[in-house]
């Protein structure tokens, strides 16, 4: 399928959530090829770089990016959660982001530029799955949790646990994701989103990390990672984590943490970064920032 025959595939826009997983369910049983869409920010690059080699009216592409489940952003007690629709732009304005996770509202206005921050999602960047997955990266360090609906189901699955290998994941092909949830980090936890490229914006990342942590009494009481662009999935650097965890934070040493992000990552030469600079980077991204908060 050329990306002119594109306009020949049926769209379906589902009323509703329900509406929208029978869809997905019935085409997907009836063997065509179907794709629930937001954005189509990473959908569009897939068709020129793979095009489907199939008749245009045997596949559907389903228009989710409306749907009132899938937008929004709440918080409830301790959690926040965000609607897998909902796009960077929404979240990089939103004033309870801003107020209690800084680090994703960073992240969300280093996405792309302006126009992939209007389009873009945190749906779309989860399913398609890149190691180098901005906010796919930042989720890892929230210990966020991906809600999956499916035609008769909802099931809850930690966004660590999301990936079964490069560009692959969990999901199965009659879910939906829905949102995304999270504690909130304390008043006062240490976040960070750092992501090097080679320039300020429409720039994929060499390598990238999303950090948090609280202390108490000087003691780590909670703590996560994402790393991106290290590895052919997002990691959550659980090396880093228990070696850190329950320690005080004049006691880390910073070989052992050295030691430990170098075990764990296994970056590759590519047409952005070197492996042996992303190994570099990581190291001294994950030392910066657990000496800061010393
Ligand atoms: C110029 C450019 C710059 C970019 N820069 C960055 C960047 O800096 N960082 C970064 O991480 N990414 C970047 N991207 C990639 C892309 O914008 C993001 O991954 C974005 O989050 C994708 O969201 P979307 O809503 O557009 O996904 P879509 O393109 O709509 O969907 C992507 C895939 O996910 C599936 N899908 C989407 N939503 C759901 C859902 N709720 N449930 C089930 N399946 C779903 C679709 O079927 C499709 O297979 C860039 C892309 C472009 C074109």
């Amino acid at each position: 399928m050329s990306l002119a025959q594109l306009g020949e595939i049926d769209w379906i826009r589902p009323r509703d959530l329900r509406h929208a997983c029978e869809q997905l369910a019935r085409i997907h049983d009836e063997g065509k090829k179907v794709w629930a869409l937001c954005g189509c920010t990473d959908w569009m690059v897939e068709r020129h770089i793979a095009p489907v080699d199939q008749n245009p009216l045997d596949a559907v592409a389903l228009d989710i990016s409306n749907l009132p489940e899938l937008r929004g952003i709440r918080v409830d007690g301790h959690v926040m959660t965000i609607g897998a629709a909902q796009p960077y732009a929404a979240i990089r304005r939103d004033p309870m982001v801003r107020e209690h996770c800084p680090m994703l509202a960073q992240m969300a206005s280093e996405v792309g530029a302006r126009q992939i921050q209007s389009r873009g999602t945190l749906g779309g960047n989860l399913v398609t799955g890149s190691p180098a997955a901005d906010g796919v990266t930042a989720l890892f360090a929230l210990d966020a949790t991906v809600t999956l609906q499916g035609p008769s189901h909802e099931r809850s699955v930690p966004v660590t646990s999301f990936y079964s290998g490069y560009r692959t994941t969990v999901r199965r092909p009659d879910e939906l994701v829905v949102r995304v949830s999270f504690e909130l980090p304390k008043p006062g936890a240490a976040q960070t989103w750092r992501k090097v490229g080679t320039r300020k914006a429409q720039s994929i990342s060499k390598a990238a990390l999303a950090a948090v942590a609280e202390t108490e009494e000087g003691v780590i009481t909670r703590v996560g990672f994402g790393a991106a662009s290290v590895a052919e999935v997002v990691l959550p650097l659980a090396s880093v984590r228990s070696l850190v965890l329950g320690k005080n934070v004049h006691s880390l040493n910073m070989n052992d943490v050295e030691e430990a992000v170098d075990s764990e990552i296994r970056p590759i030469d590519d047409v952005r970064s070197t492996g042996r600079y992303r190994r570099h980077l990581m190291k001294v991204l994950v030392k910066r920032f657990l000496q800061a908060l010393a």
